[in-house]
């Protein structure tokens, strides 16, 4: 199969759909790899990489999306994009279209095979290609939000460890997922102490029993939501409804609620955010500010760690890419559970329940 690597054109975003050591997996398997020219800088990987693994370099991304069957690729299409996909052409990547109904109606017109990242799932209900962003991001919520804490970037002024004499600072985690996970075990080895909120039981046990004493758990309502944002510094929300839009866990009139400085970090904002003063933010400008509150919205978290988030998506998506490559994608849709879970719109038809419930579109 022929397969295309196009450079990333969002905003701030250095990830690339696949490693050099990807691309040979592929190549040796016969198949044929078209990557754009420097696709792979902002990863620390060199056109040289790409050839000595068996790639073609193409100069240009229409280049690319014209003799490519299946684009493999980090981030949604955006708008520049769309004209670029054909009919019958797999793209696989992330798409979160239950928070983008100009993308889903865009995928819908171009007649292509869309297979979405986030919704592969595995026997057990778990998103494999989900998780390791979710462990970046999760890890970086709380390097974030220590930083805007600094009363420069107008925080609360509070270092979240605290220093002998003075208390840590205290960490609020809505989801005990993924990201909630790693965040509170990053915030818990900084010293803070942590409370995460999830409605799912078994998975708080969990929590409960790989964390050290400075985590604990509680079960997520809106009393308790309310009662944890008021000697709150840090809040995470990392929360999903797999497929749909993020529940809105902090509305407008808690912010008022929340000491001044208090950072907010919106990991949930790509499902279209778990506060309701949730826009989505950018690495350059990452923040604003309402009613003192400083949120921080970042869509694409780990583009700014794309070293090792490139690294950490090739992992898990390659054996799904190889078997695409290898069969077809009706063929390995149908041999592999967790692939069908990923076709969200095929030929232009919603095949994804959740996404023609967000729009009130046909399924
Ligand atoms: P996950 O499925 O592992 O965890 C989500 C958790 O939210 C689950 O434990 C679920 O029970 C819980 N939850 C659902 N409703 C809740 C409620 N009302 N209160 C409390 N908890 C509730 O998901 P994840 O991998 O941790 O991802 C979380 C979010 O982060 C997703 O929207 C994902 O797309 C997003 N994400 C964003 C970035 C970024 O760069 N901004 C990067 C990676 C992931």
């Amino acid at each position: 199969m022929k397969i295309g690597i196009p450079i990333e054109i969002k905003n701030n975003e250095n990830r690339v759909g696949m490693t050099p050591s990807g691309v040979f997996e592929l190549t040796k398997r016969n198949h044929e790899v078209f990557v754009q020219k420097n696709a792979g800088f902002g990863s620390g990987f060199f056109d040289k990489d790409y050839v000595d693994a068996g790639a073609t370099i193409l100069d240009t991304i229409e280049e690319v999306y014209n003799i490519a069957e299946m684009i493999v690729k980090v981030k949604e299409p955006i708008e520049k994009e769309y004209s670029l996909i054909k009919p019958n052409q797999v793209v696989f990547t992330y798409f979160h279209f239950a928070s983008s109904e100009p993308l889903t109606h865009a995928m819908i017109a171009s007649k292509a095979v869309c297979i979405a990242y986030e919704t592969v799932e595995d026997a057990n209900g778990a998103l494999p290609l989900l998780i390791p962003m979710s462990e970046v991001a999760g890890r970086m919520s709380i390097q974030q939000g220590a930083k805007y804490l600094e009363k420069p970037i107008k925080g609360r002024g509070v270092l979240l460890g605290g220093v002998p004499g003075v208390a840590p600072g205290k960490v609020l985690v809505l989801g005990a997922g993924v990201v909630g996970i790693q965040a509170a075990k990053m915030a818990a080895s900084l010293g803070a102490n942590v409370t995460v909120l999830d409605i799912n039981l078994p998975q708080l046990r969990h929590v409960c029993n790989i964390m050290p004493p400075n985590v604990v758990t509680e079960f997520s309502s809106e009393y308790n939501i309310r009662k944890h944002i008021k000697d709150a510094d840090l809040i995470i929300g990392g929360v999903l409804i797999k497929g749909a839009k993020a529940p809105k866990l902090i509305t407008r009139d808690m912010l008022k609620e929340m000491r001044p400085g208090t950072v907010i970090v919106d990991v949930a904002v790509d499902q279209g955010g778990c506060f309701e003063t949730t826009k989505a933010t950018t690495h350059e400008d990452p923040t604003f500010i309402i009613d003192d509150v400083v949120h921080y919205c970042v869509a694409n978290m780990p583009g700014a760690v794309p070293y090792t988030s490139t690294v950490a998506l090739t992992n898990v998506t390659l054996p799904y890419v190889i078997k695409l490559a290898n069969e077809g994608w009706e063929k390995a849709c149908s041999e592999s559970a967790p692939l069908a879970k990923g076709l969200n719109i095929v030929k232009g038809n919603i095949v994804y329940k959740e996404i023609a419930e967000a729009f009130d579109l046909e399924y």
